[in-house]
């Protein structure tokens, strides 16, 4: 009889294995532009590849080696032309965690603080994450044939070290998780990320010549979906500001914006201005 019930609890864990495999769905590749794809489905986040007369580059690694391996043959799929070089958007497990099913010989770009996030993240791994072989501070331009590629940081903002990844040629940006879709977007203090920081970077943004804003999270999105996010960023910071002058706590002020008075997993972005106003 035990050996029955062993037998009938394998099936079902091979089982639910199965189910919780077919529930990510398949990575499939979406062009988005003339160079421009994004990477969509696999486990973690939305991915993208810039293919140009001579090269691919694929831009963030979603989160598992099979994500990894499914990115490489949704490429393969659409181009000869060999991967070259991962450009990262910052350091977000759902975004870099895959880079171990990619070959190791291949550069990777990143913003330098992206590089002290992964190399943090490196201690507590059994299996490191391969890092960053160039990094920049500002900005950082690559030329593939006649294709430019722009790479931006604007300053702290989801965390100290996100990159815009700008394709001049396609009017097309992509720029991981500064951008968040029917949500407040999220900030991560303990990567020094910034409400007031995501301002400055998503007006830096709209500076650029983009029509088209590829996110980890969202669907592609247009000019007024950023402007709607720093408006509703701003508000949020005046109202938040102006409570804390009426000496508000912070319950109260949670209360006000009809948020739960739990602890959750995510500090919420209201709890982040309120950290920023009264903490530093
Ligand atoms: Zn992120």
């Amino acid at each position: 009889m035990k050996k029955y019930t062993t037998v009938i609890v394998t099936i079902l864990i091979a089982c639910l294995a199965v189910a919780s495999q077919d529930s990510t769905p398949p990575v499939e590749a979406v062009r988005i532009s003339e160079h421009v794809y994004e990477l969509r489905g696999g486990s973690g986040s939305n991915s993208a590849f810039i293919l140009s007369d001579e090269e691919v580059f694929i831009i963030d690694g979603k989160m598992s080696d099979k994500a990894a391996a499914d990115m490489l043959a949704a490429v393969q799929a659409i181009t000869d032309k060999p991967v070259t070089h991962i450009l990262l958007t910052h350091s977000d497990g759902d975004h870099v965690n895959g880079l171990t099913g990619f070959p190791a010989s291949l550069p990777i770009l990143a913003q330098n603080n992206t590089k002290i996030h992964m190399v943090g993240a490196n201690e507590d791994r059994d299996v490191k994450l391969p890092l960053p072989t160039l990094t920049f501070s500002d900005s950082f331009t690559i030329e593939s044939g006649s294709l430019v590629i722009e790479m931006y940081h604007f300053g702290q903002a989801h965390t100290d070290g996100d990159a815009v990844i700008y394709i001049p040629a396609d009017k097309v940006a992509v720029i991981g998780d500064l951008y968040f879709e029917g949500r407040d977007p999220l900030i991560h203090l303990h990567k020094n990320g910034s409400s007031y920081g995501l301002v400055k970077t998503l007006k830096a943004i709209l500076n650029l010549d983009v029509d088209v804003f590829l996110s980890g999270h969202a669907e592609p999105a247009g000019r007024s979906d950023i402007q709607a996010l720093l408006e509703s960023i701003e508000e949020k910071q005046i109202k938040v500001e102006s409570l804390i002058k009426e000496g508000k706590s912070l319950d109260d002020i949670k209360t006000a914006f009809g948020l739960p008075l739990t602890e959750s997993r995510w500090k919420s972005l209201v709890e982040v201005i309120h950290i920023e106003l009264t903490e530093k």
